[in-house]
């Protein structure tokens, strides 16, 4: 059986990348430090004698003992509120964490696959994004500790690959939802969809002209496997190319949920991304892989997901 270290297992893709390769047969080892993570999210796992969870922040020295098949590092704050709130933790998850977990690769002698982010390439001045720009960061704006610990962790992993000879993997994640995603987290799905179903008008940050593509869980689990079971080592774009204004997703929302349309326009963010599209001729060519789930039965899964948890 192969055996696969997740960092940041209790999160929201970190728990969905585990219950994928629990399906896929592997022995999983789960490390989170719980600092924006939920064991909700592992709930279901705990009578899996193939799953252990180690409660470790992965900026210390890890020791896992026995043979590792690959790392998945996906430990760091993710939302815009969390790394503003935690902006040295979320500098030393990308940095620190990264040297951390890329160290254990190398003595294992196994994969490594670094969760980035399409942040790397900032408020972007080419539309859209393919891997070959470099972006457009404020190394010192209130994004840039999220933003530059990523384009830093590229850099290590890149590093590690050519000196030490580990494959690895670099998967720039655009926007992602779905079930699991905290409810009050503040990233645009679970604060739409909760506003939506609790009867309170939608926070539209600016004007709402600003654009994101968003990707359902799913989809981008199976491309994250797709590139770690490849021979394909410069980073690579997952997301979904369906691209909309931020309005028009807050009205998408509204319909789906099956509310009036009430939406509040409050100061946007600064360095909000103005436009954010995955180009993912890469993903399509190298991986095969593209995404399956139409971005409105995503979101219909995702409210029903909500709709139970706030009965709850
Ligand atoms: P999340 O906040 O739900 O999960 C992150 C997990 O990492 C949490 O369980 C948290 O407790 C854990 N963690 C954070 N710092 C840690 C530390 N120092 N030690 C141990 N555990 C730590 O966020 P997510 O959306 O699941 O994001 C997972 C990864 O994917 C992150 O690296 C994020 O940057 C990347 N990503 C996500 C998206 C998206 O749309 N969801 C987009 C781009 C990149
Ligand atoms: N946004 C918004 N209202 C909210 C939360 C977010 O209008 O309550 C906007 C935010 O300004 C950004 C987009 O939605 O333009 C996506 O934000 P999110 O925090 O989900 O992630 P980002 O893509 O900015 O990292």
């Amino acid at each position: 059986m192969k055996v696969s270290v997740v960092t940041g297992a209790a999160g929201f893709l970190g728990s969905h990348l585990v219950d994928k390769l629990l399906s896929l047969d592997y022995r999983v080892i789960g490390i989170d430090n719980l600092i924006t993570g939920n064991l909700a999210n592992l709930e279901h796992l705990k009578h899996e004698p193939r799953f252990d969870l180690i409660i470790q922040d992965v900026t210390e020295y890890i020791n896992i003992p026995g043979t590792i098949d690959i790392i998945f590092h996906f430990a760091s704050p993710a939302s815009p509120i969390d790394y503003l709130e935690l902006p040295i933790q979320t500098l030393k998850a990308g940095s620190i964490g990264t040297y951390r977990t890329l160290g254990m690769a190398k003595v294992k002698n196994c994969s490594f696959c670094l969760a980035s982010t399409s942040e790397c390439y900032g408020d972007p001045l080419v539309h859209p994004q393919s891997e070959d720009y470099w972006g457009n960061v404020n190394p010192i704006g209130p994004r840039g500790v999220y933003d530059e610990a990523k384009r830093f962790a590229e850099a290590l992993t890149m590093a590690y690959h050519r000196v030490h000879k580990i494959p690895t993997y670099i998967v720039r994640i655009f926007n992602t939802f779905g079930p699991r995603m905290r409810l009050r987290d503040g990233r645009v799905v679970p604060a739409f969809i909760s506003q939506a179903l609790e009867g309170k008008p939608l926070t539209v940050f600016g004007n709402g002209s600003q654009t994101r593509s968003f990707c359902y869980v799913s989809d981008l689990i199976d491309g994250v496997l797709a590139l770690a079971h490849s021979d394909y080592h410069e980073p690579i774009n997952l997301g979904n190319p369906k691209e909309m204004t931020i309005l028009e997703f807050a009205k998408t929302i509204c319909r789906l949920a099956g509310v009036p349309e009430k939406i509040v326009f409050e100061p946007l963010p600064v360095d909000d991304p103005k436009q954010r599209r995955p180009d993912i001729t890469r993903a399509i060519r190298y991986l095969g892989w593209k995404p399956m789930v139409d971005v409105e039965e995503g979101l219909k899964l995702t409210i029903q997901w909500f709709r139970e948890k706030l009965k709850k």
